[in-house]
């Protein structure tokens, strides 16, 4: 009997079989326990393994969007906006403080409008970067915010001797354990389809063609991030007509769990054949009170075929009534801010955790 304990345990004790005690257990137990046994090992794998957290911190309609991948390498999207005494730039660095980080790997800067790129200099007044991401020079160099705050951005590039990263569509990021590919950046799209993507995308033929956007959104650094099964995708403000370009009239992208909304619900983006073809378990919009979660473009993700929940940071004003999702999604509230910022937790089996930091409430989506 020794002896068949000791190769049974054999078969059955991996490395977390082990760890919890349990190699030797099953040798004794029916099916029915023996299934317990199993599921209990399955999540006990599943929990094991590093998830992918991001938080989405709320710079009233900007953009900044901290990841820390499994392997604790940490990357924040864009930086908010410049003034307000520091505002954005403090609200990142005390999400980064939470998150247990005394630095940051990297700041990806979508493009340079000062919603995203206006932070620069605050947030390195607090907190130290490695690397910088962006999509090269800026083009639209008629608006003078925008201007200044590349200018800013380029001259603290050279003060601070900070490495640059130039983002091309197709080339993964340097991040670890996870793939992360640039799909769009500077106006250029992905050429091939994604792995798994390519096929037809049926929703082609009910989004209007718009006009070429001139704009720095339409350059916006874009990245799908691949983790086990789990699959992310946040455009910066990628505009309608590029997205069109990506999705029509073959999917380049393929469906993903979670959609960081573009361009802050504003209706500039946000196409039903871009929507509707990723079509995300649960989307996450950074709008502000006032600016972004556009009535159309929150009618389009609440209808998209497979979404469970949309997550606000803000209560939209333009959305009213009708246009906001119910008070447990949203982070601030109308008239209540707080600079309260969402978290998302993502196993690469695809299930997902969302606190609201407003609530301290967390809802779970199993895997699928
Ligand atoms: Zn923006």
């Amino acid at each position: 009997m020794q002896q068949m304990q000791k190769k049974y345990s054999k078969v059955f004790c991996s490395a977390i079989a082990c760890a919890m005690g349990l190699g030797v257990a099953l040798l004794s137990i029916s099916p029915a326990q023996a299934q317990v046994v199993n599921s209990k090992l399955r999540k006990h794998k599943m929990d094991i393994l590093q998830p992918l957290t991001v938080y989405f911190v709320d710079v009233e309609g900007g953009q900044a969007t901290l990841f820390i991948t499994p392997e604790g390498q940490s990357m924040l999207v864009d930086t908010g906006w410049p003034d307000h005494a520091g505002r954005d730039a403090d609200r990142i660095a005390a999400v980064a403080k939470l998150a247990g980080l005394d630095h940051l790997d990297f700041v990806l800067l979508t493009h340079y409008h000062t919603d995203h790129v206006g932070g620069v200099p605050q947030l390195l007044a607090r907190i130290p970067v490695v690397e910088f991401i962006d999509h090269g020079p800026l083009r639209e160099t008629t608006d003078a915010p925008t201007v200044q705050g590349y200018d800013a951005y380029q001259k603290l590039l050279v003060q601070t001797h900070t490495k640059h990263l130039l983002a091309t569509p197709g080339m993964k990021l340097p991040l670890y354990g996870l793939t992360a590919t640039v799909v769009s950046a500077d106006g250029n799209m992905l050429a091939a389809p994604l792995p798994g993507a390519g096929e037809q995308n049926s929703f082609c033929k009910v989004s209007e063609q718009r006009p070429t956007d001139q704009t720095e959104n339409a350059r916006s650094v874009g990245m799908v991030l691949q983790y086990g099964k789990l699959r992310l995708i946040d455009l910066g403000d990628l505009t309608w007509d590029k997205e069109m370009q990506l999705m029509c009239p073959n999917d380049k992208l393929g469906k993903v769990d979670v959609y960081v909304v573009s361009h802050h619900g504003w209706d500039h983006s946000g196409s039903p054949a871009f929507v509707d073809g990723i079509a995300p378990r649960v989307a996450i919009m950074d709008n502000g009170e006032n600016k972004g979660g556009s009535p159309s473009t929150w009618e389009i993700i609440e209808k998209s075929p497979r979404l469970q929940n949309l997550w606000q940071l803000h209560y939209s004003a333009e959305g009213g009534a009708t246009h906001n999702v119910a008070a447990p999604y949203i982070a601030n509230l109308q008239g209540k801010d707080t600079g309260n910022y969402l978290k998302l937790t993502a196993y690469p089996n695809g299930r997902l955790v969302v606190f609201n930091a407003r609530t301290g409430q967390s809802q779970i989506y199993p895997a699928p």
